[in-house]
């Protein structure tokens, strides 16, 4: 049997690792929105290899433009600022 080999998540200033036959690591998949997750799940289901393709690169495209860094950031900073205001 083959080794299962881990590859570099392709999301910039992500340390990830995936499997071969994932788009990203298990860090970035959650930070997909339902349809990019479902978009590549749909394709796979239906053995659509260049439809999972294509639908992966416009994946990591999303997370690159919505880095996940910033989107923790963004939360945290969303509580702190609910946490410091007034009641
Ligand atoms: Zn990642």
């Amino acid at each position: 049997m083959k080794r299962l080999e881990l590859h570099a998540c392709p999301v910039r200033d992500c340390r990830g690792k995936r499997q071969r036959w994932e788009a990203v690591c298990g860090t970035c998949w959650p930070l997909l929105p339902f349809d990019k997750r479902k978009a590549i799940l749909d394709a796979r289901k239906a053995r659509a290899r260049h439809l999972e393709a294509s639908a992966s690169i416009d994946a990591v495209a999303w997370l690159n433009e919505h880095r996940p860094a910033d989107l923790a950031a963004k939360i945290m900073g969303e509580r702190d600022a609910g946490a410091a205001e007034p009641p």
